[in-house]
């Protein structure tokens, strides 16, 4: 429950707050854009909501952040809004809602589908996710687009009898999966799903290219909210293993036609496939030359990661980020 003692400084006065255990995941701004603003290091309430409908989405946002930083003075019945989660995107694709700290508040989607539903990375395992996916058909697979964004995939897994599926070299993020995805080759599973290896934030990363058309991009490729004026990829503080490695994945997708781009952190991108391949490559030729780290925010960065690695009960991937931390402790000495 939110702290009013501990309001973000700006925060707008009135009803709607946020607190400092905010993670500054996006999620209210996504949802709710009219109400939340960003202040600093954290969400702000940047206008109070003025009608139903703004209430609404506040309350929304409220429900899906991850570690629940929003609050409100007067009592609320959030039963309207829970009803519109999962919320739906196009065809049968869904936004999960019930974002999960266990994955730093990236997004999990739901694709209904009629050899059997999908699910990729995990909201909370939350019993309204549940009642609905059981209204629903339940889930077949569960894609795991890379080590940090698994949460509670495990216990849907258990739940729906899926199937898990994930790169070799993230499985220590969920080791008993059912399936595990080798080598940099594209997999196909079924007819509709290409799963499509990008090393690069980590070493087992990998997207999924939905009906030629839907692109889950994991954390390698978003769109900038901040300019909202097309795609955009991880930077160099971002990514785990190699910025490099990530841009020279990216040059996979050349070949591949999309016109949503649906990631685990940052907005949802929907564009013509000629616009698409337009902002694609204008995004690989920029990552050509991007500068690299500030190397004191990125040691800052990996020795956080080391730590968010240790609480996932991931100890090997936690030491190897201690290992490179140390490396540019040591680069930074010279
Ligand atoms: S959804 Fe929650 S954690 Fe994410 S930015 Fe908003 S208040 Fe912060």
């Amino acid at each position: 429950m939110a702290d009013k003692n501990k309001i973000v400084p700006g925060n707008v006065s009135g009803d709607f707050f946020v607190d400092t255990t905010c993670i500054n995941c996006d999620n209210c701004r996504a949802l709710a854009p009219t109400v939340f603003g960003e202040y600093g290091d954290y969400a702000g309430v940047k206008k109070q909501p003025e009608n139903d409908e703004e209430i609404h989405a506040a309350l929304r946002a409220l429900i899906c952040c991850p570690t629940g930083s929003i609050g409100t003075h007067e009592k609320h019945d959030i039963k309207a809004a829970m009803a519109e989660l999962p919320i739906h995107i196009d065809e049968g694709i869904y936004y999960s809602g019930f974002n999960s700290p266990k994955a730093a508040g990236g997004k999990s989607y739901v694709m209904l589908h009629a050899g059997g539903n999908w699910m990729t990375d995990s909201p909370k395992f939350h019993p309204h996710v549940t009642n609905w996916l059981d209204e629903h058909g339940g889930l077949r697979y569960i894609f795991l687009t890379h080590r940090d964004d698994v949460a509670d995939a495990q216990k849907y897994a258990e739940k729906y009898g899926a199937k898990r599926i994930i790169h070799r070299e993230d499985l220590e993020a969920q080791p008993d999966a059912e399936i595990v995805i080798d080598g940099t080759e594209p997999v196909q599973v079924d007819d509709d799903f290409l799963i499509i290896p990008m090393p690069g934030h980590t070493e087992g990363h990998c997207m999924m290219l939905y009906k030629n058309r839907y692109l889950f991009s994991g954390d390698s490729l978003t769109s900038n909210y901040y300019r909202d004026d097309g795609l955009e990829c991880w930077g160099p503080l971002w990514t785990w293993y190699s910025f490099d490695v990530q841009t020279e994945s990216l040059e996979k997708l050349r070949k591949y036609e999309f016109e949503w781009v649906l990631p685990g952190h940052g907005r949802q991108w929907h564009v013509g496939m000629p616009e698409m391949k337009r902002q694609l490559d204008n995004l690989l030729n920029g990552a050509q030359h991007e500068p690299p780290p500030d190397w004191k925010i990125k040691l800052a960065h990996v020795e956080a990661y080391a730590d968010y690695m240790e609480r996932s009960n991931q100890p090997i991937y936690a030491a190897k980020q201690r290992k490179i931390a140390e490396e540019i402790r040591a680069q930074m000495a010279i």
